[in-house]
C-alpha cells in the first residue's frame, strides 16, 4: 500500500519509488500521475487501473479491487497498491487491509503527501501559521447530510484551518451554511484545482464575498478547499502562477493508455 502524493511526480517518496521500481503489478487509482507510473515502473510491469478510470461513471467496486489484490498476491507477484495522496486519507484502505490480513498476505504501508499538504505548499498557505491558527482539520462535505448543523456551527466559529476534500460539488451550500452560522469576515477561502500539477489554479476570496463572486462555479477535478485566516496568506506567499488551463492532468488510463503504455500492459480498460 503506497501513497503516490497529490500529482507532481517528484512528491512521491523514495520508498514508494523503490517499491514501484520492483513491482510486478501496480493496482492504481485515477488520481495518480501518469508520468510517475511511466517513469518509475519496470518495462514489463502490469498496470491495473481501478476506481473511476475507464470513464467518469464507471468505477471498480471495492470487492473487485480486493479480489485483484488477492489474485495477484496469491500468484506470488509483488503488488503495489498505489493510491493518490496518502493511503489513509479518504480512501478505502481499511477494506483492503482486512482482505490482506484475512488471507495472511504480508504488506507494508508507505505514506504519501496528502492533497491538503501538497495544495497548501503549492498555494503558499501555511496551514497552522503562528498567530493565525493552531490546528488543521481534514474534512469532507461531498454530500450535505454528512455534517450536521451543530458541527457546521462549530466549523463556522473555530479558528482551526478547515481543509475540505471531495467537496467542490457542494461548495455553495457549504459556504452558505458557514455564513448562516456567523463565520468571521477575516476568514478566506482558497479553492485549489489540480494542485501541484502543471494545471494548478487557485481561486481566492474573502469568504463573505465567495457567493457573489463565484456561486455556481464548476471546478476542474480534483479540487481541494482551504478555509480559514491562513487562506488569506496565498495573496502574499503564493509562488506558482495559475495555469489558467482547464485541461485535465489526471486523465483516465483508457484515454492515456495507447501512447503512455507502449510496453506496459493494462488489462482492464
Ligand atoms: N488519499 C487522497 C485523497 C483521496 S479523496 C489524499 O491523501 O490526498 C480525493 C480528493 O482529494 C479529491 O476530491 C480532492 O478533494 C483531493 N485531491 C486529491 N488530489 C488533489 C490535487 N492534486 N489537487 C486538489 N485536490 C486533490
Amino acid at each position: 500500500m503506497a501513497g503516490a502524493g497529490p500529482g507532481d511526480p517528484e512528491l512521491l517518496t523514495l520508498k514508494t519509488l523503490r517499491w514501484l521500481r520492483q513491482a510486478d503489478v501496480v493496482i492504481v487509482d485515477r488520481l495518480v500521475s501518469r508520468e510517475a507510473l511511466q517513469e518509475y515502473t519496470r518495462e514489463d510491469v502490469l498496470i491495473v487501473p481501478v476506481g473511476k478510470q475507464c470513464s467518469d461513471t464507471a468505477s471498480t467496486p471495492q470487492s473487485a479491487i480486493n479480489d485483484l489484490l488477492l489474485q495477484y498476491a496469491s500468484q506470488g507477484k509483488l503488488v503495489v497498491r498505489l493510491k493518490g495522496g496518502d493511503v489513509s486519507i479518504f480512501s478505502n484502505v481499511l477494506d483492503e487491509l482486512k482482505t490482506l490480513t484475512e488471507h495472511q498476505i504480508d504488506y507494508e504501508i508507505v505514506p504519501g503527501v496528502t492533497a491538503a499538504l501538497g495544495a497548501a505548499a503549492y498555494a503558499g498557505i501555511p496551514l497552522t501559521a503562528r498567530g493565525y491558527s493552531t490546528a488543521v482539520r481534514m474534512l469532507t462535505h461531498y454530500k450535505s447530510t454528512l455534517l450536521d448543523e451543530s458541527y457546521l456551527r462549530d466549523l463556522a466559529r473555530t479558528d482551526d484551518t478547515l481543509v475540505f476534500y471531495m467537496s467542490s460539488g457542494n461548495l455553495d451550500q457549504l459556504v452558505e451554511k458557514l455564513l448562516q452560522h456567523g463565520i468571521a469576515a477575516d476568514k478566506w477561502i482558497a479553492v485549489i484545482e489540480q494542485a501541484t500539477t502543471p494545471q494548478q489554479n487557485v481561486h481566492h476570496y474573502p469568504i463573505h464575498t465567495y457567493l457573489e463572486n463565484a456561486a455556481g462555479s464548476s471546478y476542474a477535478s480534483p479540487t481541494l478547499i482551504i478555509i480559514g485566516k491562513v487562506a488569506a496568506l496565498h495573496a502574499s506567499f503564493g509562488w506558482l502562477p495559475n495555469s489558467n488551463s482547464r485541461e485535465h492532468y489526471f486523465t483516465p488510463l483508457s484515454v492515456a493508455g495507447a501512447d503512455l503504455y507502449n510496453n506496459k500492459k493494462s488489462p482492464i480498460c
